[in-house]
């Protein structure tokens, strides 16, 4: 489906025009993808449109940009800021965001430190990831020929741009075998997560999520599932997760700021049924979560 337009891109401290947010042909990100960036959403809320964990976003922004070497040349403060701005002029209720920080034009070659470095913060209307359906019913998802980067090969604790060549081959590979979404294994063999979704199985009521050693993200989704599962006294536990244990778990979901919380239906052809009790209560809870419908995470909806 084609983007939705909105008006306004910020590109480097200034508002432009959408058609007008371009680059040139040797921005040195395009050609090497060493770049960093996010993916937030706007969520519409009784006090107005409000972003959704704004701050944990950028940090890990930054943080990413710190593994890389690239040094952004704003403060925590003025991206959180150009965000707000950014969802503010665009007037729009809900809405996805897309800060980027990229090497620009000036310089070619391998070694990035002399390249100039740009910021970018797009947003647009966008609904379910995975589809209204498979947040309802549930996903059929496929294990990837592809494996998850090796920890040593790219950091998974960093979203950079390059890194998703990996995520984008294992989605197609899944989607042309007639699945809706990869499940991607280590080097090691163990469950990793999704391509950009982390992923979770229940068993005897406990929910297991893989470790970042497994080389999964550090979703900022799985830490509010974290939160809720404690809160709704439900057993939490951060561990290696087999293939098998996929097969045979009692429930499985998957977690990322564009799929939110996502019920697995079967995986590899395993059936794993309708959405279960655990699964629902935790998607439920972060629903209203992200609307600004539970007090004790009203912190979580940062308003523009
Ligand atoms: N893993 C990968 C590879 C991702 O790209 C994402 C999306 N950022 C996630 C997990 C989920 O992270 P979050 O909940 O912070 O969106």
């Amino acid at each position: 489906m084609p983007l939705t337009k909105s008006d306004k891109i910020w590109m480097d401290g200034e508002l432009v025009d959408w058609d007008d947010a371009t680059v040139h042909i040797l921005t040195h990100t395009l050609h090497y993808g060493c770049g960093v960036f996010e993916g937030i959403r706007t969520y519409e809320t009784a006090s107005g449109p409000a972003v959704f964990r704004l701050t944990d976003h950028i940090v890990r922004l930054f943080d990413s940009a710190k593994i890389f070497l690239i040094d952004v040349p704003y403060s925590i403060d003025q991206l959180v800021e150009a965000t707000k701005e950014t969802v503010r002029v665009n007037g729009l209720a809900s809405c996805y965001v897309r800060p980027l920080v990229y090497l620009g034009y000036g310089e070619m070659g391998l070694n990035p430190l002399p390249c100039p470095v740009n910021v970018s913060i797009a947003v647009w209307p966008w609904g379910s990831y995975l589809g209204d359906e498979g947040i309802r019913n549930g996903v059929r998802m496929k294990i990837s020929s592809w494996q998850r980067h090796d920890v040593n090969a790219m950091p998974p604790a960093a979203k950079g741009t390059g890194m998703y060549i990996n995520s984008s081959m294992a989605k197609v590979e899944a989607i042309k075998a007639g699945y809706d979404e990869a499940i991607l294994l280590n080097p090691q063999g163990f469950v990793s997560e999704c391509t950009g979704e982390n992923i979770f199985v229940v068993r005897d009521g406990r929910i297991v999520t893989p470790p970042t050693s497994a080389g999964a993200l550090e979703g900022i989704t799985q830490s509010c599932i974290h939160t809720i599962a404690v809160d709704l006294g439900i057993d939490y536990e951060v561990g290696n997760i087999l293939r098998s244990d996929l097969y045979t778990a009692d429930e499985a979901f998957l977690s990322g700021t564009a799929a939110e919380v996502v019920p697995i239906r079967s995986v590899d052809d395993r059936e794993l049924g309708e959405p279960g009790p655990v699964t629902r209560k935790v998607q439920e809870t972060y629903f209203a979560a992200v609307k600004g419908e539970v007090d004790r995470y009203k912190d979580w909806n940062e308003h523009v």
